[in-house]
Formats: C-alpha cells, sequence, structure tokens
C-alpha cells in the first residue's frame, strides 16, 4: 500500500490564433474590437493584463452572434460593453451559456480514486475522458488516499493499511500464480487475468483519467461536486479544479463564493 494525495494537472488550455481573428475581423469590419489586445504589435490600454486566450475566444464567440464588435457594425447595436469581465459577466448573467462550449481545459487527473472516476462519468456533455486501463495496466501495489481525518485515527489506519496489504499481496501471488512474467506469455492471456486481478482491487485504489471539460460543464460540476453533500475525495478534487480554473480565467469562474470548500456560483446553471 502506497499512501497518495489526489492531484490535479492543467495540461491544456486554448490557443488563439490572433493573426487569423484579424483576418476574419477585417472581413466583417471589427478590427477595432482586437486593438485592446496586447499582441505585442498593438498598442493597447490593456498591454499590462496580457492575453487571456480562453476569456478572449469566449468573448469571440459571444461577439460574433450580434456582431457586437463595436457600435453600428450591427445597426441594431448602439452600444456595446467595452470591458471584457463586465461582457463575460453578462454572458453569465443572461445564461447564454454555449459561447462558453468552445473553450475546453484539459486536466490530468492524478492518484484519484475508482470511487471518484465513477462520480465524475457521469457528467455527459462537454467532456472527453481517458481513463487508466486497469485491464491492462497490472496493480503491482495499490495507492490509496486516506482523508486527514481516518489517518488521524490510529487503529483504523492500522487496521486499513493491514487489509490493503493483504489485497497487494493477493495481487502478486496472482500474477505469479498465473505466471504472468514468464516467457512469452501472450498479451491477450495477460490482459485476461489482469481483468481478473483487478476485482480484487479495492474502490478506493488511485489511478488516473485524463478529463477535458469545456467552461459550461466545468461551472455545472464545480458546483455539483464540490456542494455540501458531495463525496469528500470529488470534493477535494473540484476545489483544486476550481482554484486552477478561476486563476485561468477569472472573468468565468471569479462569481463563486466558496466557503469550506463549497463553490457557490453566483450565476447558475448557464
Ligand atoms: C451530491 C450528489 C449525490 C449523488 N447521488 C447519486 C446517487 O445516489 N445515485 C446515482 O445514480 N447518481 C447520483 N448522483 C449523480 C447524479 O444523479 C447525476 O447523474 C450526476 O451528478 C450528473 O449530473 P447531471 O445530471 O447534472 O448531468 P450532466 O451529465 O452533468 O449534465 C449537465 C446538464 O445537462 C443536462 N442534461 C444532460 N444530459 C441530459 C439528458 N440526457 N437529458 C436531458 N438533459 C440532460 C441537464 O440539465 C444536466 O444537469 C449524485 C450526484 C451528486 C452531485
Amino acid at each position: 500500500m502506497r499512501s497518495v494525495e489526489p492531484q490535479v494537472f492543467l495540461i491544456a488550455r486554448p490557443s488563439v490564433d490572433y493573426d487569423a481573428v484579424a483576418a476574419y475581423l477585417t472581413e466583417v469590419g471589427g478590427e477595432a474590437w482586437l486593438q485592446k489586445f496586447d499582441r505585442g504589435d498593438l498598442d493597447s490600454e490593456l498591454a499590462d493584463k496580457g492575453l487571456n486566450d480562453p476569456q478572449n475566444l469566449a468573448e469571440f464567440a459571444g461577439r460574433l452572434c450580434y456582431r457586437s464588435w463595436e457600435p453600428g457594425l450591427n445597426p441594431n447595436v448602439t452600444r456595446v460593453r467595452v470591458d471584457q469581465t463586465e461582457y463575460l459577466q453578462n454572458i453569465l448573467a443572461s445564461l447564454h451559456g454555449s459561447v462558453l462550449e468552445h473553450v475546453s481545459f484539459s486536466f490530468a487527473l492524478h492518484n484519484v480514486s475508482r470511487v471518484a472516476t465513477h462520480e465524475l462519468i457521469r457528467h455527459r456533455p462537454g467532456v472527453a475522458i481517458s481513463q487508466e486501463s486497469l485491464r491492462f495496466v497490472r496493480l503491482d501495489e495499490l495507492p490509496f488516499w486516506f482523508p486527514e481525518w481516518a489517518r488521524e485515527d490510529e487503529e483504523l489506519m492500522k487496521r486499513a493499511t493491514a487489509v490493503l496489504d493483504d489485497l497487494e499481496a493477493f495481487q502478486l501471488w496472482m500474477a505469479d500464480h498465473f505466471g504472468l512474467d514468464e516467457e512469452g506469455v501472450p498479451f491477450h492471456e495477460k490482459k485476461h487475468r489482469t481483468s481478473f486481478m483487478r476485482r480484487f482491487a479495492p474502490e478506493g485504489v488511485a489511478t488516473g483519467l485524463v478529463w477535458t471539460a469545456n467552461v459550461r460543464t466545468l461551472r455545472h460540476t464545480i458546483e455539483a461536486r464540490t456542494a455540501d453533500g458531495a463525496e469528500e475525495e470529488i470534493r477535494l478534487l473540484f476545489d483544486k479544479i476550481g482554484s486552477v480554473v478561476r486563476d485561468e480565467a477569472p472573468a468565468l469562474f471569479g462569481d463563486y463564493v466558496v466557503e469550506n470548500g463549497t463553490w457557490t456560483p453566483r450565476w447558475r446553471k448557464v
């Protein structure tokens, strides 16, 4: 048994091609919108803020809908919001959530249990999932997360560790018993046995997955999975995910009030 902590690695975020955006805006007459971003070759009042591709992508998608790059391009639009945070907050407030679907983040979730991943995969729209296969990957040890309150309980830890050590020893015994490391064992045979062996791993065994979600889904899952009644490991995980994405895109996640690990959005269900 190896004691582990669930970890969140943000491994991918959107990247905007500003030259392509500029070319498009030249077509529709919205070049002025781009002037406010610091591309290095443009004077910009926002230069000190740098570029935030996730936010810029969401804003771009929203403005395209109404041709609201600047007043007058659409005769129906006589005023436009200039400040990006204000603009995106209005997207959230008016439930125009589909524009948030263009913005996705990918995470490597490491040392998370099958308890957590089983709950995570219940969230269907706006996600992509690649999970470590315990049919292919043999368990030669059992990584396991213990919450702090459990770690403080000496008797519990002694008994829990003994159970896990027994299960781990059984994994090693089965691998030996099935001769999995002997010369010439075909891979399909290893896979067959490995899949049988995983049935004796606890649901708390730590594993991993790549989880990609768009901002609309992230907003919903952060709220649902940090709620008071949510399971403690997934709460911990989504508290971390929430903190990561709020740093990445404060205008898209800055409306949450976080209290005791519970993330409550100002604008729900976009
Ligand atoms: C605290 C907590 C306890 C839970 N307990 C249990 C439990 O005991 N047993 C259990 O089985 N599950 C349980 N769940 C899982 C829960 O029922 C949902 O399956 C899971 O949270 C996915 O969320 P969602 O339904 O919002 O769907 P998501 O897949 O996250 O979809 C997001 C939203 O898209 C819309 N949507 C998605 N798919 C459809 C669809 N097919 N039709 C119409 N609208 C759709 C809905 O508006 C939905 O809210 C629990 C979840 C939480 C947070």
